[in-house]
């Protein structure tokens, strides 16, 4: 299918601009391995311009600038970027499709879910001013206390590459919501590693006039460096709000690798708060930065999240969620239930009906009809699953099914789903991300047992229990570890709904209220309403 990848600049102040060093990334098609276009890099001169866009944002027409306006106001705005979106869905939906190698239909309603999510905050942008002054009840009659809540100022906003748009939203539309200005920095997949040294200098050779104009690099480094991808479906939010009129600076937009772009803008002196999304050690690098300035973070880091099947449940519907929930969108999701602890009575039983449930799983470029599961998202994400894979055969595991490229399909990062069984708890594939479609399993033999094994993990983001007994389950989820646990089903997500984990899962939530809070910084406002001398 054609799909036209749109040339976009960074976005400062309401305006495209070219950044400030000229350089460009490419977009690579996961499904084919082509280079289908570039995005630009920004660099900590780009992070300069954006803060002080963002800054001024906040302090024009003092009274009538985003910050103070009335919620309802900055609804508007919101709700038109939510109709835009929606207008532009399927557009959008083909360029996530190929960008992150995602199935088309899945692309789908992944952008419906981003016009939600900014419906929602409109209403609750709509609901704040009703919610200032609230009353804070005293033990003293000669005293009287209310509360304002107010936007944090200026936000930086750094995100994966999992669900580009998606994660994206999570944060600016509370962020905008709340009456923050923000700059948003998405995702690059800049992996140095070196896949399929031939397959690379091929790629090199075709492509080394872009390759030096692109990197201004010389060709032998491009030997060795091979930085490719990511999310142009963030940029085109940028024309969205260019065309619904969204004042300058209130939202910019900086594409660029995480150490040039991301970095500087986590340790900026002018940002008054980082919202993160992406792998604990990157968490961990954001969290130093902002001690430096006893700046606030909230972190939605990675997860290793369980899924306990006991033995009374329907097995077939059992198996269907335990698929969904590890190897939906190729297990790229932080909280895929990717740890598969099982009742040692119905182990063998579940086991060969996952099997015969992950070969049904249609594998395709992601523009294919029925397709159900596309590439990973590029060639370093390929190798990494594939290491995973093998590190666990060599410590002693065994690959029950998949493991491998599917045979069918010759180009482009496709790994088959993978379910690994004789896992010890010690070994790496049970303790480690793989962010890949990799399935772990363990049996139990008591409600103990499994827990123990659910909760011996240090992340704490989800987890899930399938059982026909609903005391059990609520026992259950009360006992977990984690920031969401999912009752006979797996991955569900909802706006509505608090969103974020625990452990090295990170803190804070986004979504629901809790996202909206985020961006809020909460003021006591006493008055002294005696008339007797204090
Ligand atoms: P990553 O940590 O490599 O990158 C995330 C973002 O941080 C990117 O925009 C990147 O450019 C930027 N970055 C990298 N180094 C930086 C630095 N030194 N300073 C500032 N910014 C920097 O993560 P990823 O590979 O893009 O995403 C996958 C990870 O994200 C997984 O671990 C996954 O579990 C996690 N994730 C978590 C959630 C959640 O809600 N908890 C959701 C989606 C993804």
């Amino acid at each position: 299918m054609a799909v036209q990848v749109p040339s976009r600049q960074l976005f400062i102040d309401g305006e495209w601009r070219e950044p400030i060093l000229k350089k460009r990334l490419p977009i690579i098609n996961p499904a084919t391995e082509e280079i289908i276009g570039n995005i630009p890099a920004a660099t900590a001169e780009d992070v300069e311009l954006a803060v002080a866009a963002a800054r001024r944002a906040l302090s024009r027409n003092k009274g009538k600038d985003w910050a103070t306006a009335p919620g309802a106001v900055r609804a508007k705005y919101l709700r038109a970027i939510a109709a835009k979106v929606t207008e532009r869905k399927t557009e959008l939906a083909k360029l996530e499709a190929i960008d992150c190698g995602k199935p088309l239909d899945e692309a789908v309603w992944d952008i419906e879910d981003v016009a939600g999510c900014f419906e929602y905050y409109a209403d609750l942008a709509e609901g704040l001013d009703a919610k200032q002054k609230a009353p804070v009840s005293l033990p003293m009659e000669t005293f009287k206390s209310y509360v304002l809540k107010e936007p944090i100022g200026v936000v930086g906003l750094i995100t994966p590459w999992n669900y580009p748009l998606l994660m994206a939203t999570w944060k600016v539309a509370p962020s905008l919501a709340a009456g923050c200005a923000a700059i948003l920095k998405p995702s690059e997949l800049a992996s140095m590693y070196i896949l399929n040294l031939v397959a690379v200098i091929c790629l090199l050779y075709e492509n080394l006039r872009a390759f030096v104009y692109i990197f201004h690099l010389e060709p032998t480094m491009l030997l060795i460096m091979y930085a490719f991808l990511l999310s142009s479906t963030c940029l085109e939010l940028a024309e969205v709000c260019r065309e619904v009129g969204l004042p300058p600076g209130v939202l910019n937009i900086l594409t660029g690798l995480g150490p040039e772009a991301g970095a500087p803008l986590a340790s900026h002196p002018d940002v008054d708060k980082i919202a993160f999304t992406g792998s604990s050690a990157t968490g961990s690098k954001i969290m130093a930065a902002a001690a430096q300035m006893v700046k606030p973070v909230s972190l939605e880091l990675g997860g290793k999240s369980p899924i306990i099947v006991f033995e009374d449940v329907d097995l077939d519907k059992a198996a269907e969620w335990t698929a969904f929930g590890c190897f939906w969108t190729n297990g790229q999701i932080c909280s895929a239930t990717s740890r598969l602890i099982v009742h040692e009575n119905i182990a063998r039983e579940f086991l060969d009906r996952l099997v015969k449930w992950t070969k049904n799983i249609k594998i395709s470029d992601p523009f294919e009809e029925g397709c159900r599961l596309g590439p990973v998202v590029s060639g370093g994400q390929y190798e990494k699953v594939l290491k995973f894979i093998s590190t666990a055969k060599s410590e002693g595991a065994t690959i029950l099914s998949g493991g491998v490229r599917p045979e069918h399909l010759k180009k482009g990062f496709f790994v088959e789903p993978t379910i690994i069984t004789d896992v010890t708890t010690s070994m790496q594939i049970w303790r480690e991300e793989v962010f890949g479609p990799v399935l772990c399993v363990k049996t139990f033999s008591t409600e103990e047992e499994a827990l123990e094994l659910a909760n011996d993990t240090h992340y704490g983001l989800g987890a899930a229990v399938i059982s026909n007994d609903l005391e059990r389950c609520d026992r259950v989820s009360k006992n977990l570890q984690a920031g969401i646990v999912w009752v006979n089903c797996s991955q569900p997500c909802f706006c509505q709904a608090p969103w974020g984990g625990n452990k090295r899962s990170g803190f804070g939530r986004e979504l629901g209220e809790w996202g909206l809070d985020n961006y809020l910084s909460v003021k006591q406002v006493t008055q002294y309403v005696s008339d007797e001398p204090w």
